[in-house]
């Protein structure tokens, strides 16, 4: 009898790596995970050592296998994925990391984003790459790197230079040297065409910036690269940037499929199907993935305080012990009470991006207690991803049908049922909390036809909680609309202060 075979996930975020072993049912055979440090050299910088970042994914991977007594030769495929935008440079020659990665929250390129602004550029990288001008991207964290140093810009003009964001990184040292990158990734470093899914010549002219440092696009889901011996040469099969990948797991194969992950913050994505939709609203457009010779697309909004607001009265305010307290503390009132929390604490995200808005309590009565608070907390992380969605539905041009969640709030089961009445479709949590390693897997098993097509992947799949809106239309646009008024009460709030 042959060894049972598996598809191993590698799942490198920002705060650790973690490797996952799944079996043929998608069920987790093994996981293991370790921290990777993060250094803030400067205020606003956010630094990572590439070579951690590798160590201590590879460890990982060892422990992963150890854990479920596996060799490599179990591992029918290995799907990548990872923190996106996160730069790295590296020696062509000996693969030596040639700077600290940027990670993709640094903010250290600032000036070269505002140098962009004021040569007027924003609507040509806008209708090429789907992105908005930001330090965040990875293509003005390139062009920061190579200012700073004009003999690395040099060598990098003399195809000495290899850039990657992680998971090219990451094959790089797996395969020994084979340069790639996949579609979802190279279009988060903004000088990716989307439409025509291949780098833009003019973009890299705009920032002067050589193509001969870039990776090889390949599609998310296939044959990408093979591992070297001393990894088993195993077949790479699947990669995608987290959040494409954790659409993927949440299996939102369908148009208007969306999901949503309550972490620190919220990251929403909607399919949008074959279609590059443009936002109106301040969203982002993306590739949600691309294999079979077909991309798909997604609408994606990012929501900057979601859970953290549940840690700001946890830490700061003290009214609960453990995140989790604040559900019960929530529920022992039948509402806010008339109270709306606007968690601007760090400015506004999408849909209505300010950067001035700061944190807005309001309604408070004498009456007001810390439950009104919890509660009010709860609806605000449910209304701000009710606000992105409702902008996705917008700009697509289509309603979102279901939405999938994940992360850790979606542990909250009061939260995902004022989400679904908000909303007014039903809100499905995955039973796998971990959607971006199972998005990676599922991409790897396709690729390899371990499994064989989204149907069976959706077959699959399982929830473990299924919330459906509970309350009337009426009822939904009136609580919209005063949550809506105590967003235009916490804007510009910085500038008055100031
Ligand atoms: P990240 O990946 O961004 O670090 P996680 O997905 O681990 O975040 O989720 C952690 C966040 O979720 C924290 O901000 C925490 O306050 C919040 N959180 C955890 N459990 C609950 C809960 N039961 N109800 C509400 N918020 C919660």
């Amino acid at each position: 009898m042959t060894a049972e075979q598996f598809i191993l996930a590698i799942d490198q975020g920002t705060t650790s790596s973690r490797a996952l072993l799944f079996d043929r049912s998608g069920a987790v055979v093994s996981l293991a995970q370790r921290a990777i440090d993060v250094t803030y050299p400067h205020p606003g910088w956010v630094n990572q050592d590439a070579n951690q970042i590798w160590s201590v994914t590879e460890a990982v991977c060892r422990e992963a296998l150890a854990q479920a007594d596996a060799g490599w030769s179990q591992v029918a495929a290995i799907g990548i994925t990872n923190q996106r935008e996160t730069t790295i440079l590296w020696d062509r020659k000996t693969g030596e990391p040639l700077a600290p990665a940027i990670v993709w929250q640094s903010r250290q390129s600032a000036d070269v984003i505002r140098s962009m602004e004021r040569r007027g550029v924003a609507d040509a990288y806008r209708s090429i790459t789907g992105l908005v001008l930001d330090p965040y991207f990875s293509a003005s964290k390139i062009r920061w790197l190579l200012d700073q140093n004009r003999d690395l810009e040099q060598r990098a003009k003399h195809g000495e230079v290899c850039f990657g964001t992680v998971d090219s990184w990451l094959i790089w040292r797996l395969t020994s040297g084979h340069h790639l990158t996949d579609v979802t990734n190279a279009s988060r470093t903004m000088l990716f065409d989307i439409g025509k899914c291949r780098w833009s010549e003019e973009l890299l002219a705009d920032l002067d910036i050589p193509a001969s440092i870039l990776p090889t696009v390949v599609p998310n889901a296939g044959a990408i690269a093979t591992t070297s011996a001393a990894y088993g040469s195993v077949p790479i099969t699947g990669c995608a940037g987290d959040q494409h990948a954790a659409l993927f797991g949440q299996t939102c194969f369908a148009e208007g499929q969306a999901k949503n992950t309550y972490g620190t913050g919220s990251f929403a994505l909607m399919n949008t199907g074959l279609h590059v939709v443009a936002s109106n609203n301040g969203l982002l457009t993306t590739p949600a993935w691309s294999y079979n010779d077909q991309t798909t697309y997604a609408l994606e909004g990012s929501v900057l305080v979601s859970g953290s607001a549940v840690q700001w009265l946890r830490d700061e305010l003290g009214i609960i012990e453990t995140a989790a307290d604040v559900e019960a503390l929530a529920r022992s009132v039948p509402s806010a009470g008339g109270v709306v929390f606007v968690p601007a604490l760090t400015g506004l995200g999408a849909p209505d991006w300010d950067d001035a808005a700061r944190g807005t309590i309001i309604g408070i009565t004498r009456g007001t207690t810390r439950a009104h608070i919890a509660r009010a907390t709860l609806e605000a992380i449910a209304f701000q991803v009710a606000d992105v969605l409702r902008a996705m539905a917008s700009d697509a041009g289509s309603p979102v049908t279901e939405l999938k969640v994940d992360g850790g709030a979606a542990g909250n089961d009061l939260l995902l049922q004022l989400q679904s009445d908000l909303l007014g479709v039903p809100v499905v949590r995955s039973a796998i909390q971990v959607t971006t390693a199972l998005g990676a897997a599922y991409l790897a098993g396709l690729g390899i036809g371990y499994w064989t097509d989204e149907t069976e992947l959706s077959r699959m799949w399982q929830s473990n909680g299924r919330f459906e809106p509970a309350i009337s239309e009426d009822e939904r646009a009136s609580r919209v609309d005063t949550w809506r008024r105590a967003v235009e009460r916490s804007r510009g709030w910085a500038e008055v202060v100031r």
